[in-house]
This record gives C-alpha cells, structure tokens and sequence, in this order.
C-alpha cells in the first residue's frame, strides 16, 4: 500500500508541470477566474482524508475568508488554525494561478494535537472535519474568553470592581458562539409525541454537520427526507412521558429548526456489518444535485427557505474504511474541478459523495428570483 503510494506519488510529481499548465491552458486565460488559484496538495503517506478535506473547505467563500482574515491578526500562539491560516495564505498569494503546495506544517501540527492523526493510516475525511471544525471552534472561544478576562482585568483595575456574575446566561451563550458556528452551525429539532395522551415534547440540538443513512439508487434529497422519517418508539424503546407518568409508545422526527449558512452533509456510506463484524462500505450510487433545498424542516424554522449551491464533494474511492482514496470535487467560478492531491483537473465527474457542501449567502446579498 505505501509503496504503491509513493510510486504513484513520483508518477504524479513527474508530470505535474504539464498538469498545471494544461489546466490553465484548458481554463484559458481569458476565462480563469480573477484572484482564484487551483493549488494541489502534496501527501505526506495517506494524508489525502486531510488533503481532500481542506480543499473543499478553502472553496467554502466565508469559511477561506474567515481564515484568511485570521492570518492577518496578531499570533497568539502556533495552533492548527494558525497553521491554516498559514497554508490558505500562501495559496491565496501564490503568483501563479495553478500549481502544488505541500501542507507539511498543518499536518505536522495535525499529528501532534491528535494521535488519532498521528500515524500514515487512512483516516476518515468526516471524522477529520468534524475534529478540524470542533477544534477551531474551541480555539477561538478560548480566545474570546482570554481576551474577555483581559478587559475584565481592566475595568477591575479602573473602578475596583469586578465583573464577575456578568458573562452568565445571555453573555455565556454569546461566549460561545464563533464564526464556525455563524458558518456552519444549524438547529435540530426532536419532537416525540405520545400515542396515549398526544403531548408533544420537542427537544432542539445544535449541528455542524448532519449524518444521514444512505441507501441503493438515491439522492441527497431522499436521504435527508429518510433521515426525518417518523420513527415509532415501542416494545423496550417506549418513551417515558412525562404526561402520562409512565412508558408509553410515541412517535418521533427530527427536522430543521435553524438552516446553516453552510450545509454539510456526511452520508454514512461505513456501516458496521454485524455478521461479518467489520465494517463495510456501501458503494450506492446517491445523486447530488446542483441546488438543494430542504423539506425536512420544522413548522417554526427560520430559513426555511435557504437554496444551497454546491460548493464541494469528497468522494471515497476504493472498498473498505481503511483503504482507499479520497478526491475532491468543486465547483468553482462555473469551472468542475477535481482535487487528487496534487493533481488538479478539469472534470465533467460526477461521482457518489461521501461529503456534500452546500452554500447559500445570508441576506442581504441573497439571490432574489428575477
Ligand atoms: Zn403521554
């Protein structure tokens, strides 16, 4: 397997001039988009769950900005997000419009903060984004509440009163929100309703990115209406209902409450096989379309609304968790393009994803039909 990589490595980077240079030729200077690079990303043994993953977020627009913006603020300290801050810079100032970067520093300090990460086994690309968007996110609260503390200190020092009490509640949930969460953050809604005494309890559940079973010949569209089917608790998962004071048989769905600006999608394509006790991948074909909107949202959702244009999908190829490869595809200034490493191409692919990112901009810039 490592061999075969690195062969395959060498193959590449041999022919990576002429890769370059064809996409800007098969683009055509005229068409490339302005301020827009297709940058490939070297793998460092198996590295391409992390390559693939960072790819299609540096296409998320208010995702690449936001870490872009970072990189201009004063270095508190090396972290992750430093060190993507780092890596979409200099992909952003790259002079030329096509070539390879290799990420070293982001996964050096990848494999140093989790050992999850710290070996050259095939990862799971949706672990790792979860991980990369938790992480970040806890960064930047740990910043807001240093910086928080800092002022703190000040007023204490100018009037000899503390500020402590305030900061709970309203200010604590303020706290905890960070341009993560404005990006990619929505609300799920649980309700279960009793079948003896029809009360219903509704219970709401934050989400970066939401998980959905996938099936034979389907779409995104289908898998996201199974993921909120009504599911009917009985027999040992009877529900205790607080009503009636005892199990009771009830029916449950989750919906939407509150759309993100970003919608990411896992479809669980690992499933554990019981009776093989292994893992197994599920190789169904689920198409994606180009704009999606939801329908499984709940009556009080605020956006309901949001249309999603594709940004991009990570795609697994290969048979098993632990082997494989992971491609990105995106779709960028009206251009396909598919990220394999550190080869870009131009494509007309439209395979099975395994990770679907969408994008609908916030008002007041939203699309308005003609
Ligand atoms: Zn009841």
């Amino acid at each position: 397997m490592e061999i075969l990589m690195t062969v395959r490595k060498i193959a590449s980077i041999c022919t990576m001039g002429a890769n370059a240079s064809a996409l800007e030729k098969e683009i055509g200077p005229e068409q490339f988009p302005v301020n827009e690079h297709y940058f490939g990303l070297v793998n460092f043994g198996n590295t391409c769950y992390c390559n693939s993953v960072l790819q299609a977020l540096y296409f998320c627009r208010p995702f690449r900005e936001k870490v872009l913006a970072y990189k201009v603020q004063p270095r508190r300290k090396e972290s992750l997000l430093a060190c993507l801050a780092d890596l979409f810079n200099s992909i952003a100032t790259q002079k030329k419009k096509v070539g390879v970067i290799p990420p070293k520093k982001f996964i050096s300090r990848l494999r140093k903060e989790n050992e999850l990460f710290d070996n050259y086994m095939q990862q799971d690309a949706h672990e790792f984004l979860n991980y990369l968007l938790n992480t970040i996110a806890d960064l930047l609260q740990e910043e807001k509440s240093q910086k928080r503390q800092q002022n703190g200190k000040l007023v204490q020092n100018g009037n000899g009163e503390g500020s402590e009490g305030e900061g709970e509640g309203e200010g604590a949930k303020e706290m905890q929100q960070t341009w993560v969460h404005e990006i990619f953050q929505g609300t799920l809604t649980n309700e279960t309703r009793c079948l003896n005494c029809e009360a219903v309890s509704s219970k709401d559940e934050d989400f970066l990115d939401l998980s959905v079973d996938v099936e034979q010949n389907t779409s995104i569209t289908h898998c996201l209406r199974g993921f909120s089917n009504t599911e009917t608790l009985c027999s040992e998962y009877k529900y205790y209902c607080e009503q009636c004071r005892s199990k009771q048989e009830a029916q449950k769905r989750m919906r939407v409450k509150k759309l993100p600006m970003i919608l990411a999608l896992h479809l669980k394509r690992f499933k554990y096989m019981d009776q093989l006790h292994r893992y197994t991948k599920l190789s169904y074909r689920v198409v994606f379309p180009l704009e999606l909107r939801l329908f499984n949202t709940s009556g009080d959702a605020t956006n309901p609304d949001r249309m999603y244009d594709l940004v991009a999908v990570v795609v697994h190829c290969g048979s098993g968790p632990n082997r494989g490869h992971y491609i990105t595809i995106v779709k960028s200034h009206g251009f396909w393009l598919l990220f394999d490493d550190d080869i870009v191409e131009s494509t007309e692919l439209h395979p099975d994803p395994e990770l679907y990112l969408g994008y609908d901009p916030p008002p007041p810039k939203k699309r308005r039909p003609l």
